[in-house]
Formats: structure tokens, C-alpha cells, sequence
């Protein structure tokens, strides 16, 4: 699985519709600070399913939506597309004989989030699902963020093994036995 584009319009500090090439590779975002390169990496979180409106520094998910400044007024709406190549094809779920999928995340202000892959509805259960191995893999992407690493050294040895497990991408086969299960 590689990431090769993020578009995003209206998120956060992104009003204008953006668009990100992710090339092979190393990649780095540099800028000073308040610039957005967080809002970044929140925004590749947000459109692989994050549900939690406190990891993205806010206290309800519409905060991910454009707020206005002094210049300009505030959106209704934020979208994130992530393109992801799936040449051997090994990414789980119903598009697993795609060679590309666009996953589209948006939200309306009190409307909630809705979700798209190549086009068509789906659930947020589904994607997440499609990223919940993500961790897996030499080429994966694997998400730590800022505060992570302080929170490992003083973490519960308990809260530490599920850090640990996120990492090292059983987190995903845990919750693809759980959704297996429930069927
Ligand atoms: P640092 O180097 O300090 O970590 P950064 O480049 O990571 O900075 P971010 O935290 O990504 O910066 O961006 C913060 C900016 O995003 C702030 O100016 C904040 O006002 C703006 N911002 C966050 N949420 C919104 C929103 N909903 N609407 C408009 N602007 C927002
Ligand atoms: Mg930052």
C-alpha cells in the first residue's frame, strides 16, 4: 500500500482546496510554526476513520472545518481525499481488486461525516477496516504522533503493550476478529 495524493479542502487551516504529492520515499514537511504541517498529518488520520474529536485537538468533530479568520469567513463543509495504489492488491475489503482507490472523507457542519471509496458510499466501519493493518508491512505507513513518544516512556505497562501492538499492526488483525466475530 503506498499514499500517493492528499487533496483537502476546507480542513482546518486548509481552506482553499489543497493538493499534496506523496512521492516514494522519504517525505517531509517543514514550515514554521502554526503553518499547518499537523493539520497535515491530522488530516491523513481523519480520512482513514478517526473518530476522536480530541486527537484532532478539537472538542467536536466540526472543528475540523474551516473556522473563519479575520478575513475570511468560516465553511460548512471540509473534505480530505487520499489516493492509495494497490498494485498487488492486498488491501482488505470489497476493493481489493482495484489497483488505486480514492478514499473521500467529508463532513457538513451538524450533518456528520459521510464516506466515499472510488465514488461510491460506504461505511466508516469500512474504511477504517481497509486501514486497520496499515501497521502491517515494510512499506506501511505507521502513525505516531507528537506526543506519543513521551506518553510511551511514561505509560501503564499496560497502556504501553497497546501502543506497542498499534505499532506493530496487531491492533488491525484485533479488529478485523472483532468485526468477524459479530457476523
Ligand atoms: P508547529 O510547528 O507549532 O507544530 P504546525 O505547522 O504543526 O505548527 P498546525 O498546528 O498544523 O501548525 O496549525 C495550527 C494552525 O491551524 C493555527 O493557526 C490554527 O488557528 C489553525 N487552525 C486549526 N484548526 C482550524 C480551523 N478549524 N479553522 C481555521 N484554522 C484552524
Ligand atoms: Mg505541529
Amino acid at each position: 500500500m503506498q499514499f500517493t495524493r492528499l487533496r483537502l479542502t476546507g480542513f482546518k487551516s486548509f481552506v482553499d482546496p489543497t493538493e499534496l504529492r506523496i512521492e516514494p520515499g522519504l517525505t517531509g514537511v517543514v514550515g514554521p510554526n502554526g503553518c499547518g504541517k499537523s493539520n497535515l498529518v491530522e488530516a491523513l488520520r481523519w480520512v482513514m476513520g478517526e473518530n476522536s474529536a480530541r486527537s484532532m485537538r478539537g472538542s467536536g468533530m466540526d472543528d475540523v472545518i474551516f473556522a473563519g479568520t479575520d478575513r475570511r469567513p468560516a465553511r460548512n463543509l471540509a473534505e480530505v481525499s487520499l489516493v492509495v495504489e494497490n498494485p498487488d492488491r492486498t488491501l482488505p475489503g470489497a476493493f481489493d481488486d482495484e489497483d488505486r482507490l480514492e478514499i473521500t472523507r467529508r463532513i457538513e457542519r451538524d450533518q456528520g461525516s459521510s464516506y466515499r471509496i472510488n465514488g461510491r458510499d460506504v461505511r466508516a466501519k469500512d474504511v477504517q477496516l481497509l486501514f486497520a493493518d496499515a501497521a502491517t508491512g515494510a512499506h506501511s505507513p505507521a502513525m505516531v504522533s507528537q506526543g506519543r513518544v513521551g506518553a510511551l516512556i511514561s505509560a501503564k505497562p499496560r497502556d504501553r503493550r497497546a501502543i506497542l501492538e498499534e505499532a506493530a499492526g496487531i491492533s488491525g488483525l484485533h479488529s478485523r476478529r472483532r468485526e468477524a466475530e459479530q457476523k
